[in-house]
């Protein structure tokens, strides 16, 4: 496969790279430690059209195919030393803009993408609950038909922008005896709804500036004109945005593991130990080749499972081979970036152990690399016991 940048990818990543250098970064240790999130910063990203990649020129976003959408989320990941937004900003729009994009009515779309795209607008995606996690369609939060609509009630946890967020996709059981097939519906609910509340918001090991917490949904009526693809159609699309999810949000891990090599390799032609560049020891110089492996197996992997999203039935088999490897690539890249550092790389004040903190998430969110693994194995013809 080709993947030369066509001259609108390159334009796009360049201008990505410089926008997001020049305005996302200042301040970053200072927001990481106290977890803070700047909507100012959300809103600059909204004006640029970051949120709106996907989305369809007529309803306000840049109608970037699934490919480009991933080479400018590795711009942003390269030139944004914010995991926690970036991370956010890809889970609003592949988890939320996606389906609605996807799956959306006309009236739906006319209402909600221009918002989601031009960053006045924050949504979450919950699926998740306090016990079902791994076992998504497990949930307990149902929907009940009711005057033109549905009464929701439950609890979604580990909400990424939960906190923040103006717009929910949650999903929830409209027919018990039915599950992933038939059995599950997707809803957008505005979180000023009555009985949404936001719950518990989670102090976490990375990420830290972007906000995850719970949603709480007691006796909240959504309007029929709010279900995402249909009654029961739910499965399919929670599905169909984990591969989008699986393919693209680690292209911004690619654009990170870039980043790093490039300060260590930086770091180690300057600092010198014992009279010469630490680069000039093998230990050092290998540990940094590994690395560079790894991104460039990284970003391959990335790019054929994007440019298969939505054409190839096998992109279900890429987006996890994709997942899983990448988001371990960043684990032992960020934790070869310390290395190299030395003391230094312990510290704050350098990049190296904010990104190893980031970069567990990976290994957890868009289903772990357990379940990545047990899907990737399912491919070759190997039941797995869930
Ligand atoms: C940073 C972050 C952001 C997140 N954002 C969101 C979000 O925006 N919206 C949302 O809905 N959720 C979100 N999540 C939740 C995430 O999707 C779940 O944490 C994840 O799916 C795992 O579920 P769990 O935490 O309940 O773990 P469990 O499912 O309880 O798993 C615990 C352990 O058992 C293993 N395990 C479980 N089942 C199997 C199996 N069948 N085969 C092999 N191993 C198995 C797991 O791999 C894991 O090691 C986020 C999580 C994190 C960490």
């Amino acid at each position: 496969m080709d993947f030369t940048f066509t001259e609108e990818q390159k334009i796009l990543r360049d201008e990505v790279i410089r926008f997001a250098q020049k305005e996302l970064n200042e301040g970053i240790v200072e927001r990481d430690r106290a977890q803070e999130f700047d909507r100012s910063l959300w809103e600059k990203c909204g004006e640029m059209g970051l949120q709106g990649l996907p989305v369809p020129e007529e309803y306000g976003g840049i109608g970037a195919d699934p490919l480009t959408t991933a080479v400018v989320l590795e711009a942003l990941g390269y030139g944004c030393r914010d995991g926690g937004l970036v991370f956010g900003i890809c889970a609003h729009i592949l988890a939320c803009v996606v389906p609605v994009v996807k799956h959306g009515t006309d009236d739906q779309k006319q209402r909600y993408l221009p918002g989601l795209s031009d960053g006045s607008m924050i949504a979450v995606n919950g699926i998740s609950e306090p016990g079902s996690g791994s076992d998504a369609f497990a949930m307990q939060t149902h929907a009940v038909a009711r005057d033109g609509g549905f009464v929701l009630n439950g609890t979604k946890t580990f909400s990424s922008n939960g906190p923040v967020a103006d717009l929910a996709v949650v999903y929830a059981v409209t027919d018990p005896g039915k599950g992933y097939h038939g059995g599950i519906t997707a809803f957008l609910v505005e979180s000023d709804t009555p009985g949404y509340t936001r719950g518990q918001k989670f102090e976490k090991m990375g990420l830290r500036t972007c906000p995850i917490g719970e949603l709480i949904l007691e006796d909240v009526f959504v309007p029929e004109e709010n279900v995402i693809g249909g009654v029961g159609g739910g499965g399919p699309i929670f599905a169909q945005s984990m591969e989008w999810e699986r393919a693209c949000l680690v292209a911004s891990h690619v654009g990170a593991m870039e980043r790093l090599l490039e300060d260590a390799v930086q770091y180690a032609r300057e600092r010198k130990a014992s009279g010469q560049p630490i680069g000039r020891f093998q230990a050092v110089a290998h540990r940094l080749a590994d690395s560079k492996v790894r991104l460039e197996a990284s970003r391959l992997l990335t790019y054929q499972a994007a440019s298969k999203l939505d054409r190839d039935r096998k992109v279900g088999l890429d987006a996890s081979i994709a997942k899983l490897f990448v988001s371990e690539a960043f684990v032992d890249s960020s934790m070869d970036a310390i290395r190299t550092l030395g003391g230094y790389g312990f510290m704050a004040e350098y990049e190296a152990e904010r990104a190893l903190r980031d970069s567990v998430g990976g290994t957890l969110y868009s289903g772990t690399n357990d379940i990545q693994r047990n899907i990737i194995a399912r491919w070759l013809g190997l039941k797995t016991s869930e």
